[in-house]
């Protein structure tokens, strides 16, 4: 009996490998880093090939500690940063340039372009997303348009596109599989939500070669099997699905109306509205959760740029933390912030905002603000930013939420969560498990080759580590809220001259 499911989750920043048993305890777990290329301002890249090393390394690594053969793993499963394109040769499996990253600015302009040649409704109704640099689309159509001969090259049928899953199904199954899954294939703004199709209209409208499209197969099923010569023999990939999508299978949310945050360098929130997409207004997206057979669910996403990065920022860039952990004590010496509000625009605002000239302030400084309630400010910024999402989201689905579930390395922080419960009079449940994206992804391909033989096994699995539960009274809530909603609206529109 094949006891283990192996995740690959391919971050941002690193690669990363944990090999669960079937309860969902984690067996082995390897981490690497890789480059972060920034050729100019704005401008993000990662060698592909250096991302597959390193996955292709840790998770040989995490085999070996364990003592793990092929024999021992049932399935991989694959989760990973999404948005990022990867252009490469059928022929040779090399990639033409390097990945052009998810937070990559370059095709701004373009972007600026197309909304003012009033396409976005039409994109918005079919993909359910915003028109963004953020997003794939534009990206792809910059490497067509930028590198040597690459647009005839595709129109003959010489390159294959791919997000960093479908990178990663082509080389660990040698070349055979070119495929991706639609949670991943919904965030390159090519992908019709409502037909579970790559859109003719929008390939033509960016001018991409359909030849060059990966296959859409189910998040959960066979994709293919490795090449015997990777792990001394052949393994099935059968899970794969974007982080945040990964994060919420893995919280269980399976139901319509679940939802969870992810407290990360970003924040993301994730509702499944079920089996039919919703198209959300007030500056959420609509995109796919994940598909088993041939049933899809739906979620709505609200993203918050700076989330746990503010923490980065208060240690590196203010020097009044030595590390993000830190932030709990100094923020418990203080009973409160003092009236001080830290809004982390540092990039602009994100949903439900979206004000890209939005810039950071701290407001309500007085001469006894002292740095616990600087930090204490920032760490209550997490919670405000969420539950202005949340508070969108919940307008748009018409129901009140009965408990959020959340993840993420700042969700380790007991002062947070506690401040975030009380600020949205809802419990928090934070899982025993907070690998939740690799354990996503790992039951994904869990239940495509059978290991488990339905969500509600899995759902009998989940387990609280903690609960966190609204101590707070409602009128000190709306009291914070209207001051945070005050020093937001000082931060907006800063940048605009
Ligand atoms: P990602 O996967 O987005 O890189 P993680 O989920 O690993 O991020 O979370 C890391 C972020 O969480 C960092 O920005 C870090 O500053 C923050 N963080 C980590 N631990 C804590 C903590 N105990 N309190 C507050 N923030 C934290």
């Amino acid at each position: 009996m094949k006891e283990y499911l192996l995740a690959l989750d391919q971050g941002t920043t690193s690669s990363r490998c944990i090999i669960f048993d079937r309860q969902g305890k984690i067996l082995s777990k390897v981490q690497r880093e890789f480059a972060q290329i920034f050729p100019r301002d704005g401008w993000v890249e990662h060698d592909a090939t250096e991302i597959w090393a390193s996955q292709m390394g840790v998770a040989v690594e995490a085999m070996l500690a364990l003592g793990a053969t092929a024999e021992d793993i049932a399935a991989i499963g694959i989760t990973n940063q999404r948005e990022t394109v990867v252009v490469w040769e059928r022929d040779t499996g090399r990639p033409i340039c390097n990945a052009i990253v998810w937070q990559c600015r370059r095709t701004a302009a373009e972007c600026d372009a197309l909304k003012t040649s009033g396409v976005e409704p039409m994109i918005r109704e079919r993909t359910g997303l915003l028109i963004d640099p953020y997003f794939s689309a534009t990206k792809l159509c910059w490497i067509l348009d930028h590198v040597d001969g690459a647009r005839a090259r595709a129109e003959r049928g010489e390159l294959l596109f791919g997000t960093i899953d479908t990178w990663l199904i082509y080389r660990l199954t040698d070349g055979k599989v070119h495929a991706t899954d639609p949670s991943n294939a919904a965030r390159t703004m090519l992908f019709n939500i409502h037909t579970m199709s790559w859109d003719e209209e929008l390939l033509r409208l960016f001018r991409i070669p359909a030849a060059m499209m990966p296959a859409v197969k189910p998040s959960s099923g066979l994709f293919g099997y490795t090449d015997p010569r990777l792990f001394g023999g052949e393994i099935p990939i059968a899970g794969v699905a974007g982080d945040q999508q990964a994060a919420l299978f893995g919280q269980c949310c399976f139901d319509a109306g679940d939802v969870k945050n992810t407290y990360g360098t970003g924040g993301f929130l994730l509702m499944n509205t079920g089996a039919q997409p919703i198209l959300p207004k007030q500056g959420l997206l609509a995109t796919v959760g994940w598909q088993i057979g041939s049933e899809v669910r739906y979620v709505v996403e609200g993203s918050v740029f700076v989330c746990g990065a503010v923490m980065q920022w208060l240690r590196d860039g203010l020097g009044l933390l030595k590390n993000a952990a830190d932030s709990e004590r100094m923020a418990m010496k203080v009973s409160d912030s003092a009236g001080v509000y830290l809004v982390p625009a540092f990039v602009g605002l994100g949903a439900p905002y979206w004000d890209a000239y939005a810039r950071g302030g701290i407001q309500g400084l007085t001469r006894a603000t002292n740095k616990y309630h600087i930090v204490r400010a920032a760490l209550e910024s997490m919670a405000y930013q969420t539950a202005d999402v949340l508070s969108a989201m919940q307008s748009e689905a018409g129901a009140r939420l009965s408990a959020l579930r959340v993840d993420g390395g700042a969700s380790a922080n007991n002062f947070l969560l506690q401040f975030q419960a009380d600020i949205l009079g809802i419990p928090l449940l934070r899982p025993a498990c907070v690998e939740t994206t690799a354990w996503g992804a790992a039951t994904l391909a869990g239940l495509g080759v059978g290991v488990y033989s339905d969500t509600d096994e899995l759902r009998r699995q989940w387990q609280a580590d903690r609960e966190f539960y609204p101590a707070m009274g409602a009128e000190q809530r709306a009291d914070l809220l209207r001051g945070w909603h005050r020093a937001v609206e000082r931060t907006m529109k800063w940048a605009e001259i």
